[in-house]
């Protein structure tokens, strides 16, 4: 029997390396544009139905031809690709002024809801507007900060939100998507599984647990402000893996995928009329990138690909908003990481002892500049050929960031 959702569609059509689908609700475009090392081939979308999302039937609703290199098997750039020299030169932009939580506009047509300090499940949100409807891009950690979200869209939007955008499967970014009812959920596909992987009652028992190790109180005191009590995790119920354009009207908004980096299914959100783009946290600014699966060295290149987009208006998934400058300060930290890692593992150090050795210079400022031994971690993995896929120890990790902390 065909999924009742087939009926729903009104038209799929294959053209070239475009396809476009368009339903009752939602139009989406496909399409494969460039980062051709990390993405080559072409996209899949897939919408899931069923009550169970993790068990919920599947259905191809596009398919172009296969994807060449899987996401998973991403092998990183020779660090010897890289270019140190911009690592003495820090931007001015290093230093972050202090800023306020709430929604702010942040173009003609887009705004963005801030949480401040930028740490620890602090996210930052998007909010594009069309005539009639909203493109949310992301929700919040828990049910009360997505509920501050969705009330400060009412009060000042004013347009039902019909389509929410997921940047990564984090639940500082997608535990809230429970609160934002009928809207279709679009997500990449490594963020659709990754999100189903990890439930939002395994840190509820962190918190409520009694073990006293350096490790979980660090992360009792960073997760104590928020509540995972009723939190039911929502995927994505669209998902694609490359890029995917939505629409607005007449108005592209494109959805575009460089691989692993952050994590493996990062999405960043680019409203091409009014430059403004969401980087989820493909750009922490003033806060600490980190990286548990993923791939610092195919970062550094994604930055790249984001500043050629040109855009006006930077919006990071964890700092104020900012420009160009913003990119370019958080790819010369991962520059630094990535240069002086290499330099302190020839010399025969673990993450751990190179973590502490290194000094960050400016960058010691900012949030949470413990990170460095989780992202030493990861990248002794990736200097070692180790996949994108394979993730940090957490416990270890967390450790060895309470240690420095
Ligand atoms: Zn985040």
């Amino acid at each position: 029997m065909r999924p009742p959702s087939v009926d729903r569609h009104k038209r799929v059509e294959l053209a070239g390396a475009a396809t476009y689908i368009v339903g009752g609700r939602v139009r989406l475009s496909t399409k494969t544009l460039g980062s051709a090392d990390v993405t080559a081939g072409a996209t899949t979308a897939l919408e899931y139905l069923g009550d169970a999302p993790a068990r919920g039937a599947q259905m191809a609703v596009s398919r172009s031809a296969p994807t060449q290199t899987a996401p998973s098997r991403f092998i990183p750039a020779e660090v010897s690709t890289l270019t140190a020299g911009t690592v003495a030169g820090l931007t001015d932009a290093v230093t972050v002024e202090s800023y306020d939580r709430g929604l702010v506009q942040t173009s003609e047509r887009t705004y963005t809801f801030l949480q401040p300090d930028g740490g620890w499940g602090w996210s930052n949100a998007g909010l594009i507007v069309g005539d009639d409807e909203a493109i949310l891009v992301d929700t919040f950690f828990d049910l009360a900060n997505t509920r501050e979200l969705l009330d400060a869209i009412e009060r000042t939007v004013d347009r039902p939100v019909r389509r929410l955008v997921n940047t990564h499967h984090n639940g500082d970014h997608c535990w809230g998507n429970q609160l934002v009812e009928d809207a279709t959920i679009v997500g990449h596909k490594h963020c659709r599984d990754a999100m189903l992987a990890v439930p939002p009652s395994f840190l509820a028992a962190v918190k409520a647990g009694d073990d006293d190790t350096d490790a979980v109180r660090y992360l009792k005191r960073a997760f104590e402000p928020f509540d995972f009590n009723g939190i039911e995790v929502t995927p994505p119920t669209v998902t694609f893996e490359d890029n995917l354009s939505l629409y607005l009207g007449p108005r592209e908004i494109r959805l575009q995928y460089f691989g692993p980096c952050h994590t493996l299914g990062d999405v960043a959100v680019w409203v091409p009329d009014e430059r403004v783009l969401f980087c989820g946290d493909l750009l922490f600014y003033g806060s600490t990138p980190l990286v548990w699966e993923g791939s610092l060295h195919n970062w550094i290149d994604t930055v790249d690909a984001l500043l050629e987009l040109d855009p006006r208006v930077v919006v990071p998934g964890h700092g104020p908003v900012t420009g160009a400058d913003g990119l370019r300060a958080m790819q010369d930290y991962l520059r630094l990481v990535v240069t002086e890692g290499r330099r302190l593992k020839e010399q025969g150090l673990g993450p751990l002892d190179a973590a502490g050795e290194l000094d960050l210079g400016d960058y010691a400022g900012w949030k949470d500049s413990e990170r460095i031994a989780l992202n030493f971690m990861r990248l002794w993995l990736e200097l070692d050929g180790r996949p994108a896929s394979e993730p940090v120890n957490t416990g270890e990790a967390f450790a060895a960031m309470a240690a420095l902390a």
